[in-house]
């Protein structure tokens, strides 16, 4: 199932179209992705009688497929080379950060730069179907509502001068596109072993698979949820792989007019413009 945001309410995409949720459900369900968040179980459970004509729909419409949560994580440091490229140390629990929910942006939604030290980093991004408490990992995937694709557009001067403290640098406005929509996992060829990257202008800067994660998707929401409450429509950026800017020689960032290109295999491809912020 692939589950969209489209201009504020609850989809489901198929091959003819957009199947709008709370009409086809008559209310039951949505309209806002949240609201089907928040019954995830019974929507799973509902969704395959769910009905009504699939209409087509403009793609630029589409919003994050998760706009709300309550909590937005980020993992740094989760592959070994974008570790060693990063001359940092493997770490021993996942190196966790926010990034705001107010940093949420669409799949083809402009990325303002506010300065020329901002840097791309692809991410396969989990959405959070259950309440988590104490999870075990046998049974961390039951938690998750879908996958989706990820930026994790980071300002590398403010991420590393604000005390070691990445959050305000990963979380300026427009820095976190997600989407084209959320894929359940039973529809992904392989949910631990997913081809990854991004482009910039056509120029491949990423390309890895999530199986070479470090702490994987299940190890996650186990060691996140031994700490913390992970809540039905939370979102964890799983970490980048090798191949960010600021590790190249010299190193490169976004530029005002570029458009860079993210994909992840099963899932989908956002396409965000770049864009210098109007000071
Ligand atoms: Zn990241």
């Amino acid at each position: 199932m692939k589950l969209a945001n489209l201009d504020g309410r609850a989809v489901l995409i198929t091959d003819a179209g957009a199947v709008d949720v709370a009409t086809a459900t008559s209310g039951e369900f949505g309209p806002a992705l949240q609201s089907v968040f928040d019954r995830w179980d019974d929507f799973v459970a509902g969704a395959p009688s769910i009905g009504g004509a699939a209409v087509p729909y403009d793609p630029e419409q589409l919003g994050p497929p998760s706009p709300a949560p309550r909590q937005v994580f980020g993992i740094g440091l989760n592959y070994r080379a974008h570790a060693e490229e990063s001359g940092q140390p493997l770490p021993e629990m996942p190196a966790t950060f926010t990034k705001f929910p107010s940093c949420l942006n669409g799949p083809y939604g402009a990325i303002e730069l506010p300065a020329d030290t901002v840097d791309w980093e692809v991410e396969l991004v989990v959405v959070i179907g259950r309440e988590a408490v104490d999870v075990d990992r046998a049974d961390a995937w039951r938690y998750v509502a879908g996958v989706t694709v990820g930026q994790d557009i980071s300002e590398r001067t403010t991420q590393m001068a604000a005390g070691r403290q990445f959050s305000l640098g990963k979380s300026f406005r427009t820095f976190a596109p997600t989407g084209p929509w959320l894929v359940t996992p039973d529809e992904l060829p392989d949910r631990d072993d997913l081809a990854l990257g991004c482009s910039l202008d056509g120029e491949t800067m990423q390309e890895s698979r999530t199986s070479d994660l470090i702490f994987p998707v299940d190890d996650l929401v186990a060691r996140l949820s031994a700490i913390v409450t992970l809540w039905p429509g939370d979102l964890i950026f799983t970490g980048t792989p090798s191949g960010v800017g600021a590790a190249r020689r010299p190193p490169r960032f976004l530029l005002d007019g570029q458009v860079l290109e993210t994909w992840i295999e099963g899932i989908g491809r956002l396409r965000n413009p770049i864009r210098k912020k109007a000071s």
